[in-house]
């Protein structure tokens, strides 16, 4: 893979390894700007023309490094690599004991993030369209480098090896529902830093997107409410919960041991299939709250349970479609 090192613009990255970006990437990010380029940017425009015109002039086994150097240029210019530069000098402390960064092309969504190997090489990928408004890169960045952070925190004990002890039946359930919760334990304590940061309320689009995500996770492990997530990032900020409690977290409310054996808490039966009532259906969840307010929402449900409630539900909609 060709890649190009990038010096940064600023010297805010203290001890951290320099960015080899993918040379595919630098080219597209530059021809999309040069695509969609505006007033403001009429002045660079102009001279980037000007400098691709000389390129033409050149000799042709000239060209081809002529073209590289030119957009390895520009690409500072557009401002992507001082983002990269300025996120990366946010985690120094930690990021700096990576042994080398690379910035390559994702080639779809759930490509896109950053990635420690196992031997301290950081990752980050990202797809060309995420590049195009600079904000929300820079927003999404931040959060995958203190990600990235923690992967390097041994205090974390990151351990992706753990999925693979997990029944394949429930890998993908606790998979998606561990990458939600440590994105919001991420979020929620960059939300920290900004407001220590900013004198004014925390901005909406940083409680807007905390939002996003905390639903996302509540659905992902199937609970009603956030009572339990605060429990478990009770001493957040400062001591985020580990790689492994969150793992465990996710086992207790999604894995097998959860769906088999236990006491139905409506019939009191011990059952080989009892379900918390957060996993069951919601409109049959919402009736079975009505007959019986003591309910929670990890509370145990036997199947027969919940085909009886199901056929009483089945009743009443219909008998009120006849009256
Ligand atoms: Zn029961």
């Amino acid at each position: 893979m060709a890649q190009d090192q990038i010096t940064a613009v600023t010297d805010l990255r203290g001890n951290i390894q320099p960015v080899s970006y993918d040379s595919a990437l630098i080219e597209t990010a530059v021809r999309l700007r040069v695509d969609r380029a505006d007033k403001t940017d009429a002045g660079w425009m102009a001279e980037y023309r000007r400098e691709l015109d000389e390129i033409y002039e050149l000799p042709e086994q000239s060209r081809e490094s002529a073209f590289v150097a030119l957009d390895r240029r520009y690409f500072q210019r557009i401002g992507i690599s001082s983002v990269v530069d300025e996120c990366l000098a946010a985690r120094a402390k930690v990021l700096s004991s990576a042994t080398s960064i690379f910035l390559i092309t994702a080639q779809s969504r759930s490509e896109e993030g950053a990635d420690v190997t196992a031997d301290g090489r950081l990752v980050i990928r990202v797809r060309h369209s995420s590049l195009e408004n600079i904000a929300v890169f820079r927003d999404r960045l931040r959060r995958e480098l203190l990600q990235a952070a923690d992967c390097l925190n041994p205090a974390f004990g990151h351990s992706p090896g753990d999925f693979e002890t997990l029944m394949p039946s429930e890998k993908e359930r606790i998979r998606t529902a561990f990458s939600s919760l440590w994105a919001l334990s991420a979020r929620i304590r960059l939300c920290s830093e900004e407001m220590n940061t900013c004198e004014e309320e925390l901005p909406l689009a940083s409680m807007g997107c905390l939002a996003r995500l905390r639903d996302k996770t509540l659905t992902a492990l199937g609970l009603a409410d956030e009572e339990k997530i605060q429990v478990l990032f009770s001493r957040m900020p400062d001591h985020p919960p580990t790689f492994r409690r969150m793992l465990e977290f996710c086992k207790e409310h999604l894995g097998s041991e959860k769906v088999s054996k236990g006491i139905c808490i409506l019939c009191r039966f011990p059952s080989e299939d009892v379900r918390p009532l957060a996993a069951l259906p919601p409109e049959l969840g919402r009736s079975l709250c009505v007959e019986f307010p003591h309910l929670q929402a990890d509370s145990p449900i036997c199947h027969r349970c919940v085909e009886r409630q199901d056929s009483i539900l089945n009743f009443s909609c219909k008998k009120g479609a006849h009256t």
